[in-house]
């Protein structure tokens, strides 16, 4: 099995700012989209290994301004509501400003 790791956001002048989702880990249990309190996480079904997996996302709208979206779970200490609901760990934010 081939793990597949999805990256959302950027890296601009100010530093790197993504949501990981390891869609191997993930069992679309929906916990993280619950608890994000900017509705920024969605589930999505995704062609993987070749069939059907339904896995968190990031929202289309959310990931051109995660920087923002994000800043107030202080993403940077990795115990983000969303990171924090994840029982199988799936989900992690990579946050280096410079
Ligand atoms: S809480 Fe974890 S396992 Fe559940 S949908 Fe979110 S990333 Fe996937
Ligand atoms: S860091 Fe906060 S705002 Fe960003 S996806 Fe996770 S719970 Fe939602």
């Amino acid at each position: 099995m081939k793990n597949m790791i999805t990256h959302y956001g950027y890296t601009d002048g100010s530093g790197e700012y993504y949501i990981v989702i390891d869609t191997d880990r993930c069992n679309g249990c929906g916990k993280c989209v619950k608890e994000c309190p900017q509705s920024a996480l969605q589930l999505e079904t995704m062609f993987i290994d070749l069939e059907d997996k339904t896995v968190a996302s990031v929202s289309e709208e959310h990931r051109k301004k995660i920087k923002y979206t994000c800043s107030s779970c202080k993403p940077e200490r990795n115990s983000a509501p969303c990171v924090l609901a994840c029982e199988g760990k799936a989900i992690r934010c990579v946050w280096n400003s410079r």
